[in-house]
């Protein structure tokens, strides 16, 4: 049988069949209707196929999807619960801590500030997945810029509880002489008949009387800025001016009958200093002992506290060791 079969086609002017040479180019356009029909039905059978049966690399990919959905919607409630926290944390630090040291509170604008703008998370559209993925980065980068904010108020916190624990220590409260060696106050700040000129005369401190040798301590943390050693009989005799280094507070201890410390030397409350004597312009062995303001004496009672022996045993214990220190 011959595959291509010859065709005839009637010619008026002859009267004749005549026979039609066989075209490539017809024979595939006869050919057309057929190749687009089998393959649409082709690609039906195609379609049904994937929707009917799925793949089990589909299968697998289609279980990690709800999986990831699953964890990434439970990773969102917990975000909300940590906010939760750190509005309760930056609460009690607006309200105790800032409070109490004395610092402005955070304002919530500051504190629930946004990051950036919408275009920040733009890079994560055009998925399924897009809402709660954005979702996510968004309460992740709140809870960060909470968990920022709070940690430097700490820091401001710690520098200034630094700053107080310094001016505390600092502040010459220490009565010099031991609960268990004063024998009284012997004349207080102010004027009074001075005991040598006999004229009413300022008396620039306060007289703790004590025996000689009796143990001197500071009152409280600085350092040895001035020893004057004399014992010309006029003036202070031996002493020690300490700079306590905060409000231009000094202290001053005068009539020693020894010095147990270099100038330029850092000292601490409660540390042993020198001992009683009577050196300079003065009559019996006592403590004459200054509060100085930028070098303007004040009555030193205005600071001065006398602890229980007990205490003062503590006080002296503490200056002997190296203490807790904030830096
Ligand atoms: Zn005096």
């Amino acid at each position: 049988m011959k595959f291509f079969k010859s065709k005839y086609k009637f010619n008026p002017d002859t009267l004749q069949y005549e026979k039609i040479k066989f075209s490539f180019k017809r024979f595939l356009l006869r050919l057309l209707p057929h190749s687009i029909a089998s393959t649409v039905f082709g690609a039906i059978l195609m379609i049904l196929y994937i929707v009917i049966f799925e793949s089990p690399e589909e299968k697998f990919l289609r279980a990690e999807n709800e999986y990831l959905k699953e964890n990434l919607n439970k990773i969102n409630e917990r975000l909300v619960k940590d906010d939760k926290i750190l509005e309760e944390i930056a609460q009690r630090d607006n309200y105790i801590y800032r409070t109490t040291f004395q610092q402005d509170t955070i304002p919530s604008t500051i504190r629930n500030a946004g990051v950036g703008g919408s275009d920040r998370y733009k890079h994560l559209d055009g998925f399924e997945s897009t809402d709660i993925v954005k979702d996510v980065a968004k309460k992740l980068d709140q809870v960060e810029n909470k968990l920022n904010i709070q940690s430097l108020s700490y820091n401001v916190i710690i520098k200034e509880l630094k700053k107080r624990d310094k001016l505390y220590k600092s502040l010459p409260v220490l009565q010099p002489i031991h609960a268990n060696e004063l024998t009284r106050i012997g004349s207080f700040y102010g004027y009074r008949p001075h005991p040598i000129l006999g004229v009413v005369h300022m008396h620039h401190g306060l007289d703790l009387v004590a025996p000689t040798g009796t143990p001197v301590y500071a009152s409280g943390d600085g350092t040895v800025v001035d020893i004057e050693r004399n014992n010309t009989g006029s003036g202070y005799g031996n002493s020690i001016l300490i700079d306590h280094g905060i409000d231009g507070l000094s202290s001053r201890y005068a009539h020693l009958s020894s010095i147990d410390i270099k100038a330029g030397q850092k000292v601490k409350r409660g540390q042993f200093i020198g001992r009683v004597g009577s050196t300079g312009l003065s009559t019996a062995p006592h403590l004459h002992y200054e509060i100085l303001i930028y070098g303007a004496t004040i009555n030193p009672l205005r600071y001065m506290i006398a602890p229980t022996p007990d205490e003062y045993e503590q006080i002296i214990k503490l200056a002997e060791y190296p203490g807790v220190s904030f830096d």
